[in-house]
């Protein structure tokens, strides 16, 4: 029989409807504006560090441009360096593009000992990587290590690509990113596996730059307010004025938001994946359940391996030059935390999530405690829940 929907029901039919289109549009405003933000990102890092050496430095003594040098020099480097990276490396894809076009910047993900941008080119070599399965150091996807995952790869209900663990579909992009962070329309583009390294430590280095023009500035700021103060510099008062304004606002946010992706790193989660483990915690304390973060190898090794530093890495002095350090894994399969080995208690009542079910039963056959599977932890696993873009909360739909 049909029969005709209720006004409620239809009502809210189209508000979803609306709110869809909306949607559409605002991703494709992202997609459109993203050069504009690239340019005046560039305008603002270039005009900032132009007039840092045009007013402040020029004011600097013999003995104090020596002592400040590796900051003058370093500072300017990487933030231009890493943005330049950030803008170029790509996030990495699990597929090639849907159009069958090629993919030019994709060179930057393939090893390129000969780029002047490379490690090895300025002698830093990747370690030796012992121990990857097994142990306090986590076991790979796979029991071969990365890329011999056991795992069934899931397909991407938008794309229709394959769909390792971790990826997430970017409505902005229009395609499926490894290990996506967050797409961001000031490097025009996503923040994934290849290019996180490189957005943390611009954002890092930026902070540095804002707060050297206003520590060292900060003599010269009260000068643009005088009319008798005498100004030999390039750039005019207001000009500076502006810029140390600017500096003060951007040195107060971004390192915020760096602290902020440096927390979650240490907490080996991604910006979505922190959405998922923060609702999959609190619906596993509710069942008197412990959720684990299968990728939580512990502080240090989640850094470590992040920024591919430590045993199997490269060596820390990485991290002061713009260079491309190919990332620890390679985006179909992460290493795993094993489960505890101290016996939670179990709870009595059934599960009233059917998604910690499945999470319950990957740790039981994951996990190295086969026997007893239901030790009172849930391990979430491959990210099932977030089956949408950027910022998490798919699981609502
Ligand atoms: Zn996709
Ligand atoms: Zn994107």
């Amino acid at each position: 029989m049909n029969t005709p929907l209720p006004p409620m029901k239809y009502a809210s039919v189209l508000v979803i409807r609306c709110f869809k289109k909306v949607e559409h549009f605002a991703d494709w405003i992202t997609g459109a504006a993203g050069p504009v933000f690239v340019f005046l990102c560039w305008v603002l890092i270039g005009g900032g560090g132009f007039a840092f050496f045009d007013v402040v430095a020029r004011d600097l003594s013999y003995l104090g441009l020596l002592v400040l040098s590796p900051l003058l020099t370093l500072v300017p480097l990487n933030m231009y360096g890493q943005y330049y990276l950030v803008t170029h490396v790509p996030p990495g894809y699990p597929a090639p593009k849907a159009s069958g076009k090629e993919d030019k910047d994709i060179k930057w993900t393939m090893a390129m000992p000969w780029s002047v941008w490379s490690g090895e080119k300025w002698g830093f070599t990747k370690r030796e990587r012992p121990l990857t399965s097994g142990g306090v150091l986590g076991s790979w996807g796979g029991d071969e290590g990365p890329g011999e995952t056991g795992r069934r790869v899931r397909r991407c209900r938008k794309c229709d690509g394959p769909k390792p663990e971790r990826t997430h579909h970017c409505s902005v992009c229009k395609r499926c990113v490894l290990q996506m962070d967050h797409h961001c329309p000031w490097i025009n583009g996503c923040v994934g596996l290849y290019n996180q390294r490189h957005f943390v430590l611009f954002m890092v280095w930026l902070s540095l730059g804002c707060w050297s023009v206003c520590g060292l500035g900060y003599r010269r700021f009260i000068n643009t307010f005088s009319y008798r103060a005498e100004w030999k510099a390039y750039t005019p008062k207001i000009g500076f004025t502006l810029v140390y304004v600017l500096c003060i606002a951007i040195g107060v946010a971004v390192p915020v938001l760096a602290s902020w992706h440096l927390y979650m790193v240490s907490k080996g989660e991604t910006s979505i994946e922190s959405h998922d483990n923060a609702y999959m915690e609190k619906r596993a304390q509710q069942e008197g359940l412990i959720y684990l973060n299968p990728y939580d190898l512990g502080r240090r090794r989640n850094l470590e391996l992040f920024f591919n530093l430590g045993s199997g890495g490269y060596s820390p002095y990485t991290l002061l030059f713009p260079l491309v350090i190919p990332p620890a894994s390679n985006g179909w399969a992460f290493p795993r935390r094993p489960l505890p080995t101290t016996t939670a208690k179990i709870p009595t009542s059934s599960l009233h999530a059917p998604e910690l079910a499945e999470g319950l039963l990957a740790a039981r056959t994951h996990g190295d405690h086969a026997e007893d599977g239901l030790s009172g932890y849930v391990m979430g696993d491959d990210g099932s829940l977030t089956d949408d873009d950027e910022g998490g909360g798919g699981w609502m739909d």
